[in-house]
């Protein structure tokens, strides 16, 4: 057990919290991170990232955030390897108590703790996670020219995936467990006009298949929900885009929050209802969902509160 004291506490270490730190540490606030239940954050599944400014070849997600934590080092950042359980915003300074029974106590906190996707739950899904199956179609649609894919989901982020992909793929296959999507009217209509795809309705994904050397995706078994019947597809690429939810249990009745969990910052900003505290990344930026963006939020973060502590 430890007592971290810090100007400037930083919980989360994707994208949004190392870039927070790089800045708060170069403005000689010797920030302290703690790096919760997945440091290097949601790049860490991510197989190539080819679309994160400054590398020229495909860099592995868990190499470019070591990459990035190397960097918040070199610069000061103290990073702990910890897990915070519990907060209080109602005084300040700020207390976090962290799994380890560490106490951190900050001036300032920024919370970048970011959103996690919501996946189907099959051993064979998690077995080729970043081996042909993607929960981000933005980041990994690219490797799929003139392939065959599939994209799981009834919602916008589903359709959207779907119609970007077939900027690529040679057919894309929507699959939707009931027999009516929840996205949005106009994208419905672009969805059932382009020729590239079609959609199997009233069907989940029963099981991912594949190859073990190399790990690769070579189509995947469908259940039709009605029947109970199964029949496999062929494909060498599944997206998953069921949702996500924002890591923000941990906020719940100290912070404001939106109706789906994420953390309410002011237009323009990151600072949230709490005086002092400001919140980065996807858990308070759901439209984006790109590494690139929650990082611009974390230099945003770490600009605003130095402001704050200069201001104290
Ligand atoms: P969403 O609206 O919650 O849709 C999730 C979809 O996944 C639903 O169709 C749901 O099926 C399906 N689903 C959930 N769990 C499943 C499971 N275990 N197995 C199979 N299917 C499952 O999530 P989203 O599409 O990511 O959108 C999130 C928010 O972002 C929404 O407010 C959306 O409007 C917004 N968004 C907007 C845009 C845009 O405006 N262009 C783009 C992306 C996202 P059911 O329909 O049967 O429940």
């Amino acid at each position: 057990m430890a007592e971290f004291n810090s100007r400037i506490l930083i919980i989360g270490s994707g994208p949004a919290g190392y870039t927070a730190g790089i800045y708060a540490a170069r403005a000689g606030l010797k920030p302290v991170l703690i790096s919760g239940k997945q440091p290097g954050g949601q790049l860490t599944i991510t197989n190539d990232v080819e679309n994160f400014p400054g590398f020229p070849e495909p860099v592995n997600g868990s190499e470019l955030m070591q990459r990035m934590r190397e960097q918040a080092v070199n610069v000061g950042v103290n990073i702990v390897d910890d897990i915070i359980t519990e907060v209080d915003f109602s005084k300040k300074p700020f207390v976090c108590n962290s799994e380890n029974s560490n106490i951190f106590i900050g001036d300032t906190v920024i919370i970048a703790t970011g959103a996690s996707a919501r996946w189907l739950g099959l051993d064979s899904e998690k077995k080729f996670l970043g081996f042909g199956v993607s929960g981000c179609a933005t980041c990994d649609g690219f490797f799929y020219r003139n392939r065959d894919v599939a994209v799981v989901g009834g919602g916008n982020t589903a359709v959207d995936e779907a119609l970007y992909l077939t900027n690529f793929a040679r057919s894309v296959t929507l699959i939707h467990r009931r027999d009516s999507l929840r996205a949005d009217k106009t994208l419905q209509e672009r969805l059932f006009n382009n020729q590239k795809i079609k959609v199997e309705w009233d069907s989940v994904v029963d099981e991912v298949l594949g190859t073990d050397n190399p790990l690769s995706v070579t189509g995947i078994r469908l259940k039709d929900v009605k029947n109970d019947s199964v029949r496999d597809i062929k494909i060498d690429g599944l997206f998953i885009a069921i949702g996500h939810h924002p890591n923000t249990e941990l906020f719940k009745g100290q912070i404001e929050l939106d109706a789906e969990g994420y953390i309410v910052t002011k237009g323009d900003s990151t600072q949230t209802n709490i005086n002092g505290v400001f919140a980065a990344g996807d858990v308070q930026m759901p439209r984006f969902r790109q590494a690139v963006v929650a990082a611009g939020t974390g230099c945003m973060a770490a600009l605003e509160a130095e402001k704050y502590l200069s201001e104290l």
